[in-house]
């Protein structure tokens, strides 16, 4: 591990946020092909060698903790996928600098992989789960996998304790299994996460008729448990939580009818090493040529605060501001950049 050059005090973008949070996605691959993130036929693959090896992203995410970041999340894609990652986790998890590690899956690994990362060291976990229904499962996900997934969320939760589940809800198509989900998690001592669905680069089938509000979300869990109320506490994280009268905690991330970009200290680095300031930006900046042409530690610290002090990026906020919205990105510009997709990029 290359020493620090210097530790650095937090940098601060155009809106006075800090850099503390990395998504890192390892793969662009996944096994499932949810309707609001996958929906196509074909997909354009990121060249094998261009993804950036173990070492290469430890090499980054000394970087990125020598200007602040404190917590990372591993993503996708389905991070699963990616051979030999409990050899990641436990090398990020060697690193004091990370006071969180976390990582996002959908679950149909996870049985069997569930041990191995709490062995290497993985601090919490997050499983997507949208439906409890194998239809609909199968309707979104084209994929019959969702005793798999139940099995690895049953196999998990002892390991994980405070396990959390993530639902995207869309209208007509989960919106009456809110309840169910809730009940399921607490069975597993898990919270559970209504994600409002959001037009994100790869939901070519978004609109907003088939997004359901936090209001909306919160009336139909007050009409079986009564009102929740919304738990107090300051934080960057993006799920508002609430507490139900019987003391049970869930969250809503309203990211599409209220925004939380004022407070974003995320940013994402892509399995090729392509850095993203926000969800919504048209493009990256390229680290692993900066990386693989033999930048320093220092030189890459200067390159990334140089970029973050000019971030004046607010990707959701700009989208609500805009009347008749559509889909991001169409279909023929999505195959011709796979960074602009969701699963590239990692949610
Ligand atoms: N494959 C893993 C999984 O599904 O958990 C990790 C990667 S996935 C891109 C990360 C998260 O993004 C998932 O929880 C998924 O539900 C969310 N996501 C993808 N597309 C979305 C959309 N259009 N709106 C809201 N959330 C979305
Ligand atoms: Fe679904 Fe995650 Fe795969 Fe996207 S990356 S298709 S959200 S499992
Ligand atoms: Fe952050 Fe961009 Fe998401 Fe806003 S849209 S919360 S700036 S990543």
């Amino acid at each position: 591990m290359e020493r620090s050059p210097t530790i650095t005090t937090v940098v601060l973008d155009q809106f006075e946020r800090p850099l503390r949070n990395l998504r890192l996605s390892v793969t662009d691959r996944c096994n499932l092909r949810c309707s609001y993130c996958m929906p196509e036929q074909d997909y354009v693959w990121l060249p094998r060698e261009d993804i950036l090896h173990f070492e290469e992203i430890e090499r980054l995410v000394d970087v990125f903790t020598d200007l602040g970041v404190d917590k990372v999340r591993l993503t996708g894609g389905e991070p699963l996928l990616r051979r030999d990652l409990p050899i990641l986790v436990k090398g990020l998890a060697a690193r004091p600098a990370i006071r969180d590690l976390a990582l996002t899956t959908n679950g149909v690994l996870l049985a069997d992989a569930a041990p191995a990362l709490k062995a290497a060291g993985l601090h919490r976990l997050t499983v997507s789960l949208d439906t409890l229904q194998a239809d609909r499962f199968r309707d979104l996900t084209r994929s019959n996998d969702l005793p798999r997934v139940l099995d690895g969320i049953a196999a998990a939760a002892p390991h994980f304790p405070g396990l959390k589940i993530d639902t995207v809800v869309i209208r007509g198509t989960n919106d009456d299994e809110l309840v169910a989900l809730l009940e399921f998690g607490r069975r597993y001592g898990a919270e559970v996460r209504f994600i409002e669905y959001m037009d994100v680069g790869g939901a070519t089938h978004w609109s907003m008729d088939k997004v359901v509000p936090r209001d909306e979300m919160l009336a139909r869990i007050a009409t079986h448990y009564g009102s929740a109320v919304a738990v107090d506490e300051h934080s960057s994280a993006p799920a508002d939580r609430y507490r139900l009268p019987d003391g049970t905690i869930f969250g809503i991330i309203a990211s599409t009818t209220a925004p939380f970009c004022a407070d974003c200290d995320r940013s994402r680095l892509t399995a090729d090493g392509i850095w993203y300031l926000c969800l919504y930006a048209a493009g990256g900046v390229d680290l692993r040529r900066a990386l693989r042409d033999g930048a320093s530690r220092t030189e890459l610290v200067e390159l990334i605060r140089g970029i973050w002090v000019n971030r004046r990026d607010r990707g959701a906020e700009d989208r609500l501001a805009m009347r008749d919205r559509a889909p991001l990105i169409p279909i023929d510009t999505l195959r011709r950049d796979p960074h602009l997709e969701m699963h590239t990029r990692g949610g």
